[in-house]
């Protein structure tokens, strides 16, 4: 197994092939949407140069090759993927995704993205991520198993459960994270169950875990809609995505009496102007091979025509730099929500804002999951479960905090929840480094 451990930054700019292909999938456009992001956030509160010059490098990157033996018995090579953006706050907190659109690029950011979602959560954890580029789809069972556990093998120096917290992203679930504990137990000798987060129930994992950042999403919706004088009696909403975060925000938000007219997957938008059944939807994708495709409750629409419907709220659930220069101008809804990792661009979010339009940004909306699994975390160190009602009572509680923080700062500083989200990260990571010391 190919290991190699990488320290340079990624915010240098590249030339020939390999910059054709990030600008190609757009992941230098998300960590470019970090720096810039962080770089508005620090002006706005005068950081030191030299903790926003921490910020711009992860502190750790790492790059695995995954030979596994396929069903054929023919090897194939994956590539497995680690950054470790920052450990001030705490150990480094973050999922793993499987699509194979996965690169360092795209890693960077998310990891960069977890540091500053924990820290406005007011978790005491960093940030970083993990994946491997593959198709998830085209794996059988037993491929995604041998993947999972060599991936862990790889990977084992780098988790931890003081150290580095995996946990499940797109493409993962509560299988893959059950596949790491028990292969990092095969290595360790012992069991440490909160070594990854987003486990089955049977082995540790948290109730609520499932369902958090679509909950979380509720929670921020409904939060956003009360300041703003939105009333969700009468509002719609449309998701896009409708996997573990779209169709239990979707779900949620139903259950809040809000009209949700529009939902989507890879594969299929759906349209209904009287409102999806929501539970109906939800039931066909689990019988349908995990697909919305050919579901009757609406007419079919396209995934960009979804954007750009006439709703109160939009919640971009599935994948990246989907608000962009392009539809940002056509977007109505009132309040856009992030479900998703970096669904909008930083060039996106200037026409927003000229527009009118609210964003909950990422690192606010979709903190609900690893609020969650910090509460996992914390149970598997005590040994002391909770039951469902006292997990979600307590991610509410500190959901509604962590909006209220975010929105006093974006009244205090006059800007864009997205900067104040970053105001709130910057101001509890620069004091975390201040009192570590700069040596
Ligand atoms: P998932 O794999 O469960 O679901 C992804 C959904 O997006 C699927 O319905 C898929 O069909 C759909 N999709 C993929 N490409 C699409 C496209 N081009 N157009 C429309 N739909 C498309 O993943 P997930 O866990 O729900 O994650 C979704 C997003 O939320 C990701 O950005 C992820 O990083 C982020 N997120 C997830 C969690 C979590 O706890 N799972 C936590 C925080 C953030």
């Amino acid at each position: 197994m190919a290991t190699q451990t990488k320290s340079s930054p990624k915010n240098t700019k590249k030339t020939g092939d390999s910059a054709s292909q990030e600008n190609n999938n757009g992941h230098q456009k998300m960590f470019d949407a970090v720096l810039s992001r962080l770089d508005t956030a620090a002006k706005k509160i005068n950081l030191s140069d030299d903790i926003s010059a921490i910020l711009r490098t992860a502190q750790k990157q790492v790059l695995v090759s995954i030979p596994v033996t396929m069903d054929n018995g023919k090897v194939e090579v994956f590539e497995g993927y680690r950054v470790v953006h920052s450990t001030c706050l705490g150990p480094s907190k973050g999922g793993i995704r499987y699509a194979m659109d996965v690169d360092l690029d795209e890693v960077n950011a998310l990891a960069a993205w977890m540091s500053f979602k924990c820290a406005v959560a007011n978790l005491p954890y960093g940030g970083a991520k993990g994946g491997i580029k593959c198709d998830p789809r085209k794996l059988s069972s037993g491929e995604l198993e041998r993947m999972t556990r060599a991936y862990t093998r790889a990977m084992a120096d780098v988790f931890g459960v003081d150290k580095d917290i995996p946990a499940p992203d797109m493409g993962t679930g509560k299988k893959e994270m059950a596949w790491i504990v028990n292969e990092y137990a095969n290595i360790k000798r012992f069991t440490e169950p909160g070594v990854v987060t987003g486990k089955p129930l049977t082995i540790g994992g948290s109730q609520g875990r499932e369902a958090a950042t679509g909950r979380g999403v509720m929670i921020t919706t409904l939060e956003a809609m009360k300041v703003l004088g939105l009333n969700k009696k009468s509002a719609t909403a449309a998701v896009q995505g409708f996997g573990n975060v779209g169709s239990h925000a979707a779900r949620l938000l139903h259950e809040q009496k809000i009209k949700i007219v529009a939902i989507s997957d890879h594969t299929t938008a759906i349209y209904n102007e009287k409102g999806i059944d929501v539970a109906k939807a939800i039931q066909y994708v689990q019988n349908n091979g995990n697909t919305l495709k050919g579901f009757n409750g609406g007419t079919e629409i396209s995934n960009a025509e979804l954007l750009t419907c006439d709703v109160d709220v939009l919640v971009p659930a599935a994948i990246q730099n989907q608000i962009t220069e392009q539809n940002a101008h056509d977007i109505k809804a009132k309040l856009i929500v992030e479900g998703a990792n970096g669904p909008t661009t930083a060039e996106a979010d200037e026409i927003l804002s000229e527009k009118g339009i609210h964003v909950v940004p990422d690192i606010l909306a979709n903190a609900g999951g690893v609020t969650v699994s910090y509460f996992e975390w914390v149970q598997n160190r005590t040994g002391h479960y909770w039951s469902e009602e006292e997990v979600n009572a307590k991610h509410d509680k500190n959901m509604i905090l962590a909006f209220e923080n975010v929105w006093f700062n974006s009244k205090q500083f006059k800007t864009t929840m997205r900067t104040a989200a970053y105001i709130t990260a910057l101001k509890r990571i620069g004091k975390a480094i201040e009192y570590r010391g700069k040596y």
